[in-house]
């Protein structure tokens, strides 16, 4: 799928698709996740999910290692650790060529950034211009996850920022309950959403799962 028909494709979604059909950010063993690709293709086949992505944390591995992109429901996805004016932010790439230069110089620049769980950020020297040049370079769509946990005075000014830099879309359908989640969150929901569409951008969603479970009924976003 080219950049254009992806975009349009993510477009697509709804608030709906994100609450049950579509999960955009799932970690696997591969960064810190519980399972192997492999195993989270089998679950979220199982619980009739339509569309899924494997971001795992500054690695295309999981993809390289394994053959779960024959499934057409997987779009190969990646998830970096970068920093934007000294907020750290993470940008994810979807629809990207996992076999790409850039891509690949990118995760070797960050290779110590795929497990080390909270205490990545000491690690990375990308910035925010890098990651998404990269992904768009290597065919994909830069999406910011979880917008809500940025420390950014403004939200606005990081958001009208990145634009200008060329991301794509912003993760709104989240669940801020993970590690650390919920106590760096310093921007409500809705006020991300009011942005996304202010800003014109691709309104994306995820779990940003690291277990073993896939419980979305119980998703509120
Ligand atoms: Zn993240
Ligand atoms: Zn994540």
């Amino acid at each position: 799928m080219n950049y254009s028909d992806l975009k349009e494709k993510l477009r697509s979604l709804s608030k709906d698709d994100f609450l049950s059909k579509a999960d955009l950010h799932i970690h696997s063993k591969y960064s810190d996740g519980a399972l192997y690709p492999e195993e989270i293709v089998k679950i979220t086949k199982e619980k009739n999910y339509k569309l899924i992505s494997i971001t795992d944390h500054n690695t295309v591995s999981g993809y390289l290692k394994t053959n779960v992109l024959r499934n057409d429901f997987v779009i190969p996805g990646i998830e970096f650790d970068c920093w934007h004016k000294g907020v750290l932010v993470h940008i994810l790439g979807y629809g990207i060529d996992i076999h790409n230069d850039h891509i690949k110089t990118l995760c070797v620049r960050n290779k110590n950034c795929v497990k080390s769980f909270g205490l990545r950020f000491m690690f990375t020297t990308l910035s925010a211009k890098e990651a998404i040049k990269t992904i768009k370079e290597a065919g994909g769509v830069a999406v910011l996850a979880h917008p809500a946990c940025y420390w950014a005075v403004s939200l606005e000014t990081l958001f009208r920022e990145l634009k200008e830099i060329g991301l794509d879309g912003v993760e709104c359908y989240y669940l801020y309950i993970g590690f650390l989640k919920n106590l760096l969150k310093f921007h409500s929901e809705k006020l991300v959403i009011d942005l996304a569409e202010k800003y014109n951008f691709i309104k994306t969603g995820g779990s940003d799962n690291h277990s073993t479970t896939f419980d979305f009924e119980k998703y509120t976003f």
